[in-house]
């Protein structure tokens, strides 16, 4: 790192061009400051983000409340506050890889992973990966579901932050947590756009960190 560069914003990122030699840690420090510099410029109020999403009563069936976030993605500054709160709530330095859940984690973690200048792995539902995968099977409500990962999508002893639109009773994340750690993977936490309190997801995630940016 140049011994003068202390940029504290993406602007002064920019004003400062010959710092940024996006190598080794200084790709991790410019990594981290660049999520932050966003970050600050977010101006919205987390509560007026739960104004974007749109609640649809009985969908897909009777007695489900749905969070819509469709309508908060197409709001640009609502897009950015919920990408800049995820990403800012986990330093660059803590994490090495971010994993998205299909489908709705997928909305956010590319970009999350991309302002923490690090990469992206897919957790697809059966059948989607087209090499070897490991896969995990998890109660439902009525049923059970199966999500995937490719074997080599984690190296071992790689901290993996894993995103996903909502937090309902937690047994999606759940899951996922344990198919990283079947990989070797260490859970580095867990990111959410909305937390449905009453139904006590977070108390199947352990110890590991959770960031839910909004809460019902
Ligand atoms: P759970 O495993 O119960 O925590 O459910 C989390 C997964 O189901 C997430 O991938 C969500 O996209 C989805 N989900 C569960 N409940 C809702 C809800 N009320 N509105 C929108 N998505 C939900």
């Amino acid at each position: 790192m140049h011994a003068t560069c202390q940029p504290k914003s993406v602007e002064l990122i920019r004003r400062r061009e010959r710092c940024v030699w996006l190598r080794g840690t200084e790709c991790e420090f410019l990594a981290q400051v660049a999520a932050e510099g966003f970050a600050l410029q977010s101006k919205i109020p987390m509560d007026h983000l739960k104004s974007l999403i749109r609640e649809v009563p009985d969908f897909p069936k009777p007695g489900i409340n749905f969070f819509d976030i469709t309508t908060l993605m197409k709001d640009g500054p609502g897009l950015k506050a919920v990408i800049d709160g995820l990403a800012k709530a986990y330093p660059a330095g803590s994490v090495d890889v971010v994993a998205g859940i299909e489908a709705r984690g997928f909305f956010f973690a590319p970009t999350v992973a991309y302002l923490l200048g690090k990469g992206f792995v897919p957790i697809r539902k059966p059948k989607k990966l087209p090499s070897s995968t490991r896969s995990i099977e998890y109660a439902l409500e009525y049923g059970t579901d199966t999500l995937e990962i490719h074997d080599d999508a984690v190296e071992p002893g790689q901290r993996v932050l894993i995103i996903d639109d909502v937090l309902a009773t937690g047994g999606t994340a759940q899951a996922v947590g344990q198919l990283v750690e079947q990989l070797g993977g260490k859970v580095a936490g867990f990111g959410f756009v909305l937390e449905l309190d009453f139904l006590k997801g977070r108390e199947r995630l352990g110890s590991h960190k959770i960031a839910s940016l909004l809460h019902y």
